[in-house]
């Protein structure tokens, strides 16, 4: 839901255009004529498409609660488009495999669900998910937490109706899930508490932006970038130039504390406390919640991390909103890049060098 990172090129979307032959006069007089016809069509046709340029298609599409934009660089204008229309398709699969809300069934709720120490298999793409996110759990010492589901449906910042006031003390306690409490064999998973329910919330954006690229490269696609709400995956570059991304300032909408010009293939993500919060009693509550107190994580405005991945990018950079100005070194140990600023609006590390 977050909007942190702001592509300030992206505004620009210039078509190319390629003229069609109708632009020339028709002279069929001999069959001679009609062959000379036809090749100049096709040389003026050539022509202007190597002077048109490369294609810079821009969409945007609704899915997992935010609007994701999609921009990519392409000779083809008609490939670039169902590229596109296909990566949207593979990110929408996946909000639909890892989502906890809404109506229609899947493993994640079916998981929560059942009774505790009840087996449930999981398909290889969750189980696979769910080992990647307890390891970032136990690296960061348990500030990223993906058996929390139960604490957030109780703050329900997701929810439809968004809160105003924190939840009662004692449910909060009550909501803590263990510090372990999921375990599994294979596919075959258990949790071994009521209190310990899947939330793949702070992974699975950046798990669909990961297959979104990937779909897009399957088409041949080589430069693009995918933004869902601030995680972002780019590679290659924006045409002749770098991709450019700032990064927002977490108090003063529309202003930035970094600008980067990127190209490659970079995975950036920001968490921040400015987009899904409520104020109550002049204090600020937000979505991204300590695992340990139950509350939402304090000392932090934002936390941006860039990593190989987005799904790693998106993890660490909740996991590290959380740690807070501590966890900047595990970062660097972790050759990633992070940049924090902290309540007092203070900044910490850079994107920029390697720290
Ligand atoms: P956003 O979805 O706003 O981009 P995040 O990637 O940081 O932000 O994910 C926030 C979501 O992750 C929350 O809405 C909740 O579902 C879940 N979450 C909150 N706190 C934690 C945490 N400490 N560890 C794991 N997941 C969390
Ligand atoms: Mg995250």
């Amino acid at each position: 839901m977050l909007k942190p990172l702001m592509q300030e090129s992206f505004i620009l979307n210039a078509e190319s255009q390629i003229m069609g032959s109708s632009a020339l006069p028709h002279q069929p007089d001999s069959d001679k004529n009609v062959a000379m016809f036809r090749f100049l069509v096709m040389a003026l046709f050539l022509f202007f498409t190597a002077c048109s340029g490369p294609a810079d298609v821009h969409e945007t599409r609704f899915i997992m609660g935010t609007l994701v934009e999609f921009t990519v660089i392409d000779d083809d204008r008609d490939r670039a488009e169902s590229a596109i229309a296909a990566a949207a398709v593979e990110m929408q699969r996946i909000e639909d495999a890892f989502t906890i809300y809404g109506d229609r069934p899947n493993a994640v709720k079916a998981f929560n669900t059942v009774a505790p120490d009840t087996p449930v298999e999981l398909p290889d793409e969750v189980s696979q998910l769910l080992i990647l996110a307890l390891k970032v759990k136990q690296q960061s010492g348990g500030a990223f937490d993906p058996a929390l589901g139960e604490l957030n449906l109780l703050w329900g910042f997701s929810g439809d109706d968004a809160p105003s006031s924190p939840p009662p003390v004692q449910a909060i306690e009550d909501a803590i899930p263990p510090a372990h409490c999921i375990e599994h064999q294979g596919r075959q998973w258990i949790r071994t508490d009521r209190r310990c329910l899947l939330d793949f919330g702070a992974i699975a954006k950046g798990y669909a932006i990961d297959r979104g690229i990937a779909v897009l490269r399957q088409h041949g696609i080589r430069n693009a970038l995918i933004n869902g709400g601030g995680d972002i995956r780019l590679i290659g570059s924006h045409g002749k130039r770098p991709w450019h991304i700032g990064i927002r300032h977490p108090r003063k909408k529309g202003e930035v504390i970094e600008r980067l010009d990127l190209q490659g293939d970079v995975s950036i993500v920001t968490s921040g406390d400015y987009e899904r919060f409520f104020m109550y009693q002049g204090k600020r509550y937000h979505h991204l919640i300590n695992p340990k107190t139950g509350w939402p994580a304090t000392k932090v405005q934002s936390a941006t991390v860039i990593a190989s991945s987005a799904t790693l990018a998106d993890a660490w950079s909740t996991a590290l909103f959380v740690q807070g100005v501590d966890g900047i070194k595990m970062q660097q140990e972790m050759n990633q890049k992070a940049l924090l600023v902290d309540d007092q609006g203070k900044v910490y590390g850079s994107l920029v060098k390697s720290q």
